[in-house]
């Protein structure tokens, strides 16, 4: 089956939209703005900081799904407890540091809900090796091998899959196996500016990489016209091939 979304829309979800925004308003401004452009919008700490679950329930009332980006890393009973709270707000994915340890994320699986899918973060794309062996305390010379190693953790807690750069896609698609969702940042249309990101991909290599869902934060967000911007990552997509939730 290949993509058939029609063009302007985000591939049945696979496209989700950063709300890297400091209020409700702003946020909700855009996501009023993209209309069925978009149906999948990330929450993270910012906005969840400022805006709290009320910024979830709106996107919720406009019918989206919410992506809860709070990469929670805590006690397993605090983590438990604010996964099933996540669940009861409606999100549909949460994020968890596969670093919080393997007792963690099982709790945190068990406690979700059948609507909530619970992700592992692997390794932060903003550590180096050399920070990476400063937390471990240990020599870590392949990320590639830290990430491998996390996704397994993150596979055998029973999560149902990880954020990871799309560079590391493929790999972890190997590791956590076909139904596994594997959602990507660090996206950028061709020739589009990258920002602080290092190593980006376009949402078709994304894809092409193993990916579930791509996340779009400035390039959207920060675009003039950001409807324009989705209709040529649909676009993409539908260069991309059938999607692999
Ligand atoms: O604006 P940009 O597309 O770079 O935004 C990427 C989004 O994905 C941001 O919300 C950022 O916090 C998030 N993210 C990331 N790298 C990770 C995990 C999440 O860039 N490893």
């Amino acid at each position: 089956m290949t993509t058939t979304a029609p063009e302007g829309q985000d591939a049945a979800g696979r496209v989700v939209v950063a709300l890297d925004l400091p209020a409700a308003a702003p946020a909700l401004a855009l996501v009023d703005r993209l209309g069925d452009a978009c149906t999948f919008y990330k929450v993270g700490l910012e906005l969840y900081t400022a805006a709290g679950p009320r910024v979830v329930e709106a996107l919720r009332e406009r019918g989206k799904n919410v992506f809860l980006d709070l990469k929670l890393h805590d006690i397993p009973n605090t983590v438990a407890r604010a996964t099933a709270r996540a669940g009861e707000q409606g999100a549909a994915l949460l994020t968890v540091h596969a670093m919080g340890g393997p007792a963690m994320l099982a709790v945190a699986a068990q406690a979700a809900p059948p609507s909530l899918a619970v992700l592992g973060v692997t390794v932060l794309t903003s550590l180096d090796g050399t920070a990476l062996e400063a937390v471990l305390g240990r020599p870590a010379p392949d990320m590639e091998d830290e990430v491998a190693r996390l996704a397994a953790l993150v596979r055998d807690a029973g999560l149902h899959g990880v954020v990871c750069s799309a560079a590391e896609a493929a790999l972890a698609r190997r590791v956590l196996g076909p139904g596994a969702e594997i959602v990507t940042p660090g996206i950028r249309l061709p020739g589009g500016a990258v920002h602080d990101q290092r190593r980006t991909r376009t949402p078709a290599e994304a894809f092409r990489a193993g990916a579930s869902r791509i996340v779009a934060g400035r390039m959207v967000t920060s675009a003039p016209d950001p409807v324009a911007v989705l209709r040529r990552v649909s676009s993409e997509l539908a260069a991309a091939g059938p999607s692999r939730p």
